[in-house]
């Protein structure tokens, strides 16, 4: 008897008690692996590092002690409501002050349209998994969100990206898709865009284009998905009309406290057409039965209470600041060759890297300088964005973005330096002088 079968095990399941059902997973586990920024968080959160990798709100900016009165104040008054399970569309006060929200961008909705979720992740999730078998057609920009991506991928859909440039989405490129598409057979399922303050891309969808955007895909029958956390921090004027205010049957809107409030509560919602909402709501329930009635009370009391639109202006103010800390760092330190977009809200800025160099490879190096970002491989399906790279402003004082822009800026030199002495620069996959260990892998 060899060692193996003495311990009940057959070479087919030696291993830990999990590696033995790894070949019992269904086929669509195999699309959900963790995506780059999961792997950064444990780097880039060493205090030594200036992370312009995640995307993680301020939530310091929020009067803590108020938020704590609130939900104190909530169990005492409220406990046996909020302690309890509530409806699989969500509270139906909270739909309302939501529509109230949405109103800042032209939408004009009712309550009974509106699906309270777990975050928009959770509502991009639901979404997905009513429209998408294997092998469906999602278009997406290119760049477009990981954690879409990633719940794309876990349903088996295929990713198409359209084009971006400085005005967002380009619609002849979201025309010529659609057309070559369909007329290999394919089933394009939606459009899931970010028009406003892009994340990763930084850029958002001018008025012209969002008209042309509308009418390419109800032309062509495409539902459009609407993702919208950052539409209302931009740094200049009015929120912009988002695109479900011009076609109310065509687009599903995705909303989120995470940004203008906390991720913390894990509040977004949907707003559907009625058919769409039930199965959302179908969906819903099947996934948690309801949402937490605390959290969605909390939220409520929060926009009943406070002064919100206060809060967003303050949100809005700070991330102004440090979007200017990141561009005129940008401009006064980056070698010539990099470019990079100029977003007029939300949190990111996308950058280019000279033709020659790859963002994942020197990221170890950067690490070791320690200064963290998001290599752009990650926003595609489709293994593009090795010259691209995510920064984000929202989370570090304006002092250490440019500290970070400064390390930065320092390694990409030396890069230029090695691809002009040799005729490369750090090789993809080439692990780097200093490997900062395990956590990158
Ligand atoms: N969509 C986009 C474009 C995002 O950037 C994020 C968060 N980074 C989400 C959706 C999900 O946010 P949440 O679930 O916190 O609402």
């Amino acid at each position: 008897m060899t060692e193996e079968q003495d311990h009940g095990q057959t070479p087919a399941t030696q291993g830990s008690r999990i590696d033995a059902y790894v070949d019992r997973y269904a086929a669509r586990a195999t699309g959900m692996v963790a995506s780059e920024i999961r792997a950064l968080f444990a780097v880039a959160s060493r205090p030594e590092v200036v992370s312009l990798a995640g995307g993680m709100p301020y939530v310091t900016a929020l009067p803590l002690d108020m938020v704590g009165e609130l939900v104190s104040d909530l169990v005492t008054r409220r406990g046996p409501v909020a302690l309890q399970y509530g409806s699989g569309q969500g509270d139906p006060h909270l739909r309302e002050q939501i529509c109230e929200v949405m109103r800042l961008e032209g939408i004009e909705a009712g309550a009974d349209d509106v699906v309270v979720t777990v975050g928009s992740q959770q509502a991009l999730d639901l979404i997905t998994r009513i429209f998408i078998d294997p092998g469906d057609v999602v278009l997406a920009e290119g760049p477009s969100y990981v954690g879409a991506l990633g719940t794309f991928s876990a349903y088996q859909a295929k990713v198409v990206h359209i084009s971006m440039d400085d005005q967002g989405l380009v619609p002849e490129s979201l025309a010529q898709t659609i057309y070559a598409l369909q007329a290999a057979g394919n089933t394009i399922k939606f459009l899931y865009t970010i028009p406003t303050f892009h994340n990763p891309g930084g850029v958002t969808l001018n008025a012209a284009r969002r008209q042309q955007v509308l009418d390419i895909c109800q032309r062509a029958g495409i539902l459009i998905v609407e993702d919208n956390p950052y539409g209302l921090l931009g740094f200049d004027g009015d929120p912009m009309r988002a695109l479900r205010a011009d076609n109310p049957d065509g687009v599903v809107y995705l909303g989120s406290f995470s940004k203008t409030l906390a991720p913390g509560f894990r509040v977004g919602w949907a707003l559907a057409p009625h058919a769409i909402r039930d199965k959302l709501v179908l969906a819903m329930e099947s996934a948690v039965l309801s949402h937490s009635s605390f959290t969605q009370l909390a939220v409520g009391q929060y926009l009943a209470t406070q002064p919100w639109r206060e809060q967003i202006k303050t949100f809005r103010e700070l991330y102004r600041e440090r979007r200017d800390a990141l561009l005129d760092a940008l401009d006064d330190l980056m070698p010539t060759g990099v470019t990079w977009t100029r977003p007029g809200g939300g949190f990111f800025v996308w950058a280019t890297l000279p033709e020659g160099l790859d963002s994942k490879a020197i990221l170890p190096r950067a690490v070791a300088e320690r200064v963290a970002f998001v290599p752009g491989t990650g926003f595609f399906s489709d293994g593009s964005g090795s010259r691209q790279m995510r920064l984000s402003y929202c989370y570090p004082q304006p002092d250490r973005i440019r500290e970070g822009v400064r390390r930065l800026a320092g390694v990409i030199e030396g890069e230029l330096q090695l691809r002009d002495t040799f005729g490369t620069a750090t090789p993809p996959g080439h692990p780097g002088v200093d490997t900062p260990g395990p956590d990158l892998a």
